[in-house]
């Protein structure tokens, strides 16, 4: 079958592997759409900048997925095939420490494989005897492509549930890539005065659909610009999505005092002149949200499914979809474009 990997100049290329053959505890998905993480392009921009070497090429795992069931374990009774399903979340013992803890995105309780990654033709999913699984079906009305974003989805609504929002308070999202852009969405049902901040006019003018206001910071000094809006006192909450050095100071500076500031942005690199004392000083809580975790409605079904539903989270307009063929280019406008989602679709 079809696997996207990157080679050694990094670039994106279609390889072929052995499809994955399923256990009694597995079913195997045709894939349908798998979105392009942060996370996928931090390792493609290593590798095209020369951060990381890589002699053979490598694989891409995809962990954004959604698409049809075509074949089931022998111990499967959950699912069918013909199911229409997406990964909305990690599978969680509900027993380790870290899920006892309240923590199921750090659970370290499951053993197996969880899935076989999505940036490939077929991908098999381990669903968990005991415990909670990620992979849901895909309610009608919601497409793959929209399902595909079920999984960051899922990030941008915990990440705006633990920054306890409330109406009439100026939240600045500093990165509008896609979790950035989902996250504005998601802001925009707490009736407050959202902020989007980016370098891409293409991500701002996306964005200016459901933000109160649009910061182009390559153009302007976005703490200068946040002060002005909010009447010298500063942001009440500062998203920082982006994961470098830069914009964490920026959000820490354009924080009110006792503001909040969620971390969602990954950082890959050593931190040099940051200076904790600014933190103290302004009283600032930190609190970060990694990774999605289980959040399912009072009736069963994932929180996203419901945002879906409502149009409270829009993905089809921020997203851009590309034949499999079209990986490289995906890729590429992703990391370095105007792509704030690229979404990769197999046939
Ligand atoms: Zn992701
Ligand atoms: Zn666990």
């Amino acid at each position: 079958m079809k696997r996207l990997f990157i080679n050694s100049s990094g670039d994106i290329g279609i390889g072929e592997e052995p499809e994955p053959r399923i256990d009694s505890y597995e079913v195997l998905i045709k894939v349908k759409a798998c979105s392009i993480c942060g996370g996928d392009i931090k390792i493609y921009k290593s590798v095209r900048e020369k951060i990381r070497e890589i002699d053979t090429p490598f694989p891409l795992k995809g962990h954004e997925w959604s698409g049809e069931i075509v074949e089931v374990g022998s111990k499967i009774t959950d699912f069918k095939i013909g199911d229409r399903v997406a990964r909305c979340f990690a599978n969680y013992c509900g027993f380790c420490i870290n899920c006892r803890l309240g923590m199921p995105n750090f659970c370290i309780g499951i053993e197996h494989e969880e899935h076989s990654g999505g940036f490939a033709e077929f991908v098999k999913f381990y669903i968990p005897p005991s415990g909670g699984r990620g992979l849901y079906k895909i309610p009608e009305g919601i497409s793959y492509e929209e399902a595909a974003l079920a999984e960051p989805g899922t990030c941008a609504i915990g990440a705006v549930l633990k920054a306890n929002v409330n109406p009439g308070d100026f939240v600045a999202v500093i990165g509008l890539g896609g979790l950035g852009q989902l996250i504005t969405q998601r802001l925009s049902a707490y009736g407050g005065y959202t902020i989007g901040i980016d370098i891409n006019e293409n991500k701002l003018a996306r964005a200016s659909k459901w933000c109160k206001y649009v910061i182009n910071s390559s153009l302007e000094d976005p703490v200068e610009k946040v002060k002005e809006i909010t009447q010298g006192v500063g942001a009440d909450i500062v998203f920082e999505v982006v994961g470098i050095e830069t914009t964490w100071i920026q959000a820490i500076e354009m924080l009110r005092m006792g503001g909040r500031l969620i971390m969602v942005g990954v950082f890959t690199e050593p931190t040099k002149r940051f200076v904790l004392d600014r933190i103290f000083r302004k009283n600032i809580t930190i609190i970060p949200s990694k990774g999605p975790s289980p959040l399912i409605t009072p009736q069963g079904e994932p929180l996203i499914w419901r945002d879906l539903r409502d149009g409270i989270i829009k993905p089809s307009l921020i997203y851009d979809v590309f034949p499999v063929e079209r990986a490289n280019e995906a890729f590429y406008k992703q990391a370095y474009g105007d792509v704030a989602k690229g979404v990769i679709k197999f046939d």
